[in-house]
């Protein structure tokens, strides 16, 4: 029996032709600048983010920790949603690295709203740490793939701005939200501080995620890159295939998107309600309807070869490049056999 590989997007294997491009990519020393597919990958991000210039780092939790060590002096605070990566994900790596108290702003679908964000601004005191940041993800991972309207984001980006803190967004799948949204990617970017898209989500890249910002901002971001560990060598080898992805796989995400309608319409059908129509690729069901837990329908959607994962007290599948429409009529099956025999 085939495996149905739906547990994530980062799931996604090179194809041939990015293979081909990898293979065949002309390289140099980045960490001296020398790297010239490197180079013209972050020139082709900064264009299509609309930002002064860009940077190649290894992954997008690196995107996250060098702009927060950037943005932020030892004892600010930095915002974000209680359900972002920034918080969930990453091991307290902005606090661990920067020094920064990070807090939690909430609301639905993952999204604050500039009142909330307001009064949660600190101004700074005897008593309160300076906001210095605040950070959005575009699309919300735990927030059910949701892409945050435009309007509630250019008041979020507003009333931070006002403030004096600067805006970074987490936009490992940006590129889902401008091709759902039809906003494109650099309308999104248009009033932020930094903003970074990953090339190994629906992309389909092995590795690399691309940071970008003013070049002032991106001149301090080389130096933490440098700090960390991120500086590359031969790092064209990687952004041959982030180059590859822009090129072949951004505007194929809406087959994503509407395999994962698709898929959230027939596990409804078998009483795995997704809360809400999924926006973009991610799916989210709550098994508690069919008496199983996370874990117990994982389990058992295992056994009939369809990989999910459990997060956050719910299931999610991620539909993505490797994943066709018999793969989801698949997954279908199997999640109707599991509700038949519980
Ligand atoms: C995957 C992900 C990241 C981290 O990216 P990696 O490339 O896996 O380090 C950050 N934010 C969000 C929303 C993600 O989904």
């Amino acid at each position: 029996m085939p495996t149905v590989d739906l547990s994530s997007d980062t799931s996604t294997r090179p194809t041939p032709g990015m293979r081909r491009a990898i293979a065949e990519a002309e390289v140099g020393d980045e960490q001296r600048g020398l790297d010239p597919t490197t180079n013209r990958l972050q020139d082709r991000v900064a264009e299509l983010l609309g930002q002064e210039a860009a940077l190649l780092l290894p992954s997008g939790t690196m995107c996250n920790l060098v702009a927060v060590a950037a943005h932020t002096q030892r004892g600010d605070s930095v915002l974000a949603h209680r359900l972002s990566h920034v918080i969930r994900f990453e091991a307290s790596g902005a606090a661990l690295a920067s020094g920064v108290l990070v807090d939690q702003l909430d609301g639905p679908r993952g999204q604050f709203d500039a009142a909330a964000l307001q009064a949660a601004l600190a101004p700074g005191s005897v008593y309160f740490a300076r906001t210095r940041l605040v950070c959005l993800e575009q699309t919300s991972n735990l927030g059910g793939g949701s892409v945050w309207p435009l309007e509630r984001w250019d008041e979020v980006c507003a009333v931070a701005r006002a403030f004096g803190a600067a805006v970074h967004v987490d936009g490992a799948r940006l590129g889902n939200a401008a091709v759902a949204s039809g906003v494109g990617a650099d309308r999104w970017s248009a009033g932020v501080d930094s903003v970074w898209l990953d090339f190994t989500k629906g992309l389909g890249a092995p590795l690399g995620a691309v940071l970008a910002g003013s070049a002032a901002f991106i001149a301090e971001a080389r130096r933490y890159k440098q700090v960390f560990g991120g500086a590359m060598r031969q790092s064209g080898m990687a952004a041959a295939g982030c180059l590859w992805a822009l090129e072949h796989h951004w505007d194929r995400l809406a087959e994503d998107h509407e395999r994962a309608v698709r898929l959230a319409a027939g596990w409804a059908e078998v009483g795995l309600a997704a809360a809400e129509e999924p926006e973009t690729n991610l799916v989210f069901v709550d098994p508690s309807a069919l008496g199983m837990s996370p874990a117990g329908l994982v389990e058992r959607l295992a056994a009939e070869g369809v990989s999910v994962v459990a997060v956050g007290g719910q299931v999610r599948a991620v539909t993505h490049l490797d994943v066709d429409d018999e793969g989801i009529e698949g997954a279908i099956a199997a999640a109707r056999r599991v509700a038949g025999r519980r």
